[in-house]
């Protein structure tokens, strides 16, 4: 199958939606990262969606609805606080997790009895949406393991014979996975930190919590627990206090005829001096942005990455924290 990266004209969208209602699954850019979609009633088409991507079967997907779509035909919101986040938030980067009505096919919430939701803010994804009028699951369009995509190339490049066409919507705006927030319980859990804060959403509904996964618990989102976002090279992550076991390793593989780049924010090149580097931007949305872009074009150019930590784990950093240890294999 050849593989098209097509411009998201109107006529291109309707190319999309007969794909997509004849069991097929295709390439769509979202403000986050870029999605591998499917119809979220097709069981035939959401299977493939794990085919393609060598998903485990027991992690479920979010469905992606247009703004105007009523969540109700797809879900039971039971905390009258999801009202005011989704007032507040949606559309945009932030997940949530309701009591499924069994609409969506099983396959696509791994047998589940929720359902993750989101209405993405891409204007293009949002045309393909209000075209298909119909909730169209999507994890990452990633092979399984792999740095997630934030442009239609980064698709082409895992993906190239699997699909036949990427809506091409430009380089994701976020660059990071959306926050998945559990709203079936008395207070909201953040099941993954993502762009919209634990602080943003604190200022709306008073508190959140953060759900921690000990060993030997039964995991809440299963995508959690799985090696994610690795990119094809080597990696090591330092934190910004160890920068001279940093240079050590770097000059280290050096001298052993191996080309290290160091990834980190502006701020700590300048530290650095001179070397290879993949850099980030300053500020924790630039570097959100940057994240897999950075990582994608390292394991081009790269034996090894080096990364520098965030200073915390706050913010938007808690996000970025999250897919900078998984990368690197820390966790
Ligand atoms: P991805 O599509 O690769 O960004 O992954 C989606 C994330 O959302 C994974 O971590 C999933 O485990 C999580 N997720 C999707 N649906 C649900 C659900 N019904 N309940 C809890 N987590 C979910
Ligand atoms: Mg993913």
């Amino acid at each position: 199958m050849e593989t098209c990266i097509l411009e998201p004209t109107k006529k291109n969208i309707l190319k999309a939606v007969e794909v997509l209602n004849s069991n097929g699954v295709i390439g769509m850019p979202t403000e986050t990262v870029y999605g591998l979609a499917a119809v979220g009633y097709d069981s035939k088409a959401v299977k493939k969606i794990f085919e393609i991507k060598g998903r485990p079967a027991d992690n479920p997907l979010i469905a992606h609805v247009h703004k105007d779509f009523d969540l109700s035909l797809l879900v039971h919101i039971e905390n009258s606080y999801a009202y005011s986040l989704i007032k507040s938030f949606m559309p945009g980067p932030l997940t949530l997790v309701f009591k499924s009505k069994g609409v969506v096919c099983k396959e696509a919430v791994a047998g589940g009895d929720t359902l993750a939701i989101r209405m993405p803010m891409h204007k293009d994804c949002q045309n393909l949406l209000k075209e298909i009028n119909k909730p169209l699951v999507a994890p990452s369009a990633n092979l399984s393991k792999h740095t997630s995509p934030v442009t239609a190339m980064h698709v082409k490049n895992d993906l190239d014979g699997k699909i036949s066409i990427i809506l091409d919507g430009g380089k994701c705006s976020g660059g990071i996975e959306s926050t998945v927030l559990d709203v079936t319980g008395p207070v909201p859990r953040i099941l993954r930190a993502g762009l919209i804060t634990k602080e943003m959403i604190e200022s709306v509904v008073g508190a959140c919590e953060i759900a921690m996964h000990k060993e030997g618990d039964k995991v809440k989102s299963p995508g959690v627990k799985y090696t994610h976002y690795k990119p094809k090279c080597d990696t090591a992550l330092f934190t910004e206090d160890n920068l001279e076991e940093l240079v050590k390793v770097y000059n280290n593989y050096v001298e052993n005829g191996k080309t290290p780049y160091v990834m980190c924010k502006n701020s700590v090149a300048k530290k650095l001096g001179n070397l290879n580097f993949l850099l980030l931007g300053e500020t924790e949305e630039e570097v959100a942005f940057n994240l897999y872009d950075s990582l994608l074009l390292g394991e081009k150019k790269a034996d090894v990455i080096l990364a520098v930590a965030m200073p915390n784990e706050k913010g938007v950093n808690m996000g970025i924290m999250n897919r900078l240890k998984k990368s690197c294999g820390v966790v």
